[in-house]
């Protein structure tokens, strides 16, 4: 993707801009805990629980989001699409912990549909040949092999490439639960 920001400012702005078109309340971004090397010292924890290596997280108790450094560089050499995709996810896990009644029967799924939205609504972002195709693959690089049953599910490829396509089509209202 071209963009002249990184990834956290494109998606802290799409929030930022569109939060009073969809929701109350002022707008506050999560801390970005950033990249963290899983079982050194300093490796985030969130309720006491270590980050795990190969992981990228949004803590609830702490309001941070937290990547593993390796998964997002291997990420990131396979196409800049991945880390996009991965926070503007986890940065709507980190809506739906702000916004009562916001989370869907599947938060997962719905925070795949977030990050839908904000990438294809941010004003920020010019999509470059072949970044639909590397966003599917990443989708289904990181889904499960299952489909979508308790509340850490993530979904399996087809759900979550549906999932993401939805908001990037219908946006943020197309995320809400009706
Ligand atoms: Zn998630």
């Amino acid at each position: 993707m071209a963009e002249t920001k990184d990834a956290v400012t494109v998606v802290n702005d799409f929030w930022q801009s569109r939060w009073d078109t969809y929701f109350t309340g002022t707008y506050e971004p999560p801390t970005v805990f950033g990249e963290y090397v899983a079982g050194t010292p300093d490796a985030p924890t969130c309720g006491g629980r270590p980050a795990v290596p190969n992981n990228a997280f949004y803590c609830p108790s702490g309001d941070y989001i937290a990547w593993d450094a390796q998964l997002m560089r291997e990420g990131y050499a396979k196409g800049d699409s991945m880390v996009y995709l991965v926070i503007a996810h986890e940065w709507g896990h980190a809506v739906q912990h702000r916004v009562t009644g916001l989370t869907a029967e599947a938060p997962e799924l719905q925070a795949d549909c977030l990050a839908g939205a904000t990438l294809f609504g941010s004003e920020e972002l010019q999509f470059e040949t072949g970044d639909t195709e590397e966003l599917a693959q990443t989708l289904t690089d990181l889904a499960d092999r299952t489909p979508w049953t308790e509340s850490e599910d993530h979904g399996d490829a087809e759900e979550r490439i549906t999932a993401f396509n939805n908001g990037g089509s219908g946006g943020v209202d197309a995320c809400l639960p009706r």
